[in-house]
């Protein structure tokens, strides 16, 4: 069957509905876009657990700050259309923002104290603007599954928590993160990198596998963990706007204590002007590169 591009919200609910009238379970991909594999994972996810599946492109200006990238964000939908469909999407939902936002709005969802560590620190009014956009697309669609990236850990648990708190009957699932071989994230910002940059840009995922080394051999301590991401980090990176160990369901970052069995490790920092961000869960997933 054809991938249906749908643009207005009213064609989204209908879609959404007529697919439910006829018996399928509806499964929703949330995206901004500039499609790559690490998608498309979540797309075969979905696909696995619903029959329509609905990937929504949409650069949302809500979760942008001001001196952010919203102006310059890669954009290719009909790029996006030709991956999504061999990915085994049902329909594309890809509103302009007055669509998502008519004149005169003034609603947002508050998310609570998962946005306030990690990212919500550097990135005011982030959050807001993913939750905010994530309940509308969430109402429209009314699937029963969505499939979050883990690469946004934070966003994933935020995610969770609106659709509980929010009474959504929707699972969301969250899935692992796609990785080059070297062991780079795959993102839509990975585009901006220059040669240099992308080679500087693996000393987050080294120092994931660095932290998860130490971790494997035993080590609990907060700061030691810490710094041994840190160091690989600084020397590559222009800034670095955190590393931290952080509960891996409350998100709280742990100060200087020790951690427990399992532990988030979450990271942001610039490479060039390009602001990166990766994780792992210690304890719970493998590290970004095989371990000698
Ligand atoms: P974005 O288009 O960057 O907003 O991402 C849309 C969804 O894809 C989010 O749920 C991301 O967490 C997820 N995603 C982005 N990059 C990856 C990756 N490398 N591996 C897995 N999921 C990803």
């Amino acid at each position: 069957m054809a991938l249906e591009l749908l643009k207005l919200p009213v064609d989204m609910r209908r879609a959404c509905d007529a697919a439910r009238a006829r018996g399928e379970s509806v499964g929703i991909v949330p995206t901004m876009g500039a499609l790559h594999e690490g998608h498309l994972s979540l797309v075969r996810e979905a696909k696995k657990r619903a029959a329509f599946v609905v990937v929504t492109v949409f650069v949302n200006p809500t979760q942008f700050g001001p001196s952010e990238d919203f102006g310059r964000y890669p954009r290719d939908l009909p790029g996006d259309m030709a991956k999504v469909a061999s990915a085994g999407a049902t329909a594309v939902f890809a509103p302009e923002a007055s669509a998502m936002y008519p004149p005169g709005e003034e609603t947002r969802v508050k998310v609570g104290s998962l946005s306030v560590p990690l990212c919500g620190q550097y990135r005011p009014g982030h959050f807001e603007g993913v939750a905010t956009v994530v309940a509308k697309l969430f109402v429209l669609a009314g699937a029963s599954v969505a499939v979050f990236g883990r690469k946004d850990y934070q966003q994933l648990a935020i995610v969770r928590r609106l659709a509980t708190d929010l009474l959504f009957p929707v699972e969301v699932v969250g899935h692992p993160i796609v990785r080059e071989a070297d062991g780079l994230a795959l993102s839509s910002r990975n585009a901006y990198l220059s040669a240099e940059e992308r080679q500087k840009a693996l000393a987050l995922s080294k120092g994931l596998t660095a932290a998860a080394r130490l971790f494997a051999a035993g080590e609990r301590d907060a700061t030691l963990l810490r710094d041994a991401a840190f160091a690989l980090l600084k020397p590559a990176a222009t800034s670095i706007d955190y590393v931290d160990v952080a509960d891996p369901d409350e998100l709280t970052p742990h100060g200087n204590g020790a951690v427990g069995e399992r532990t988030l490790l979450a990271m942001a920092a610039r490479i060039g002007v390009t602001r990166l961000i990766d994780n792992m869960v210690l304890g719970e997933e493998p590290p970004p590169l095989a371990t000698k």
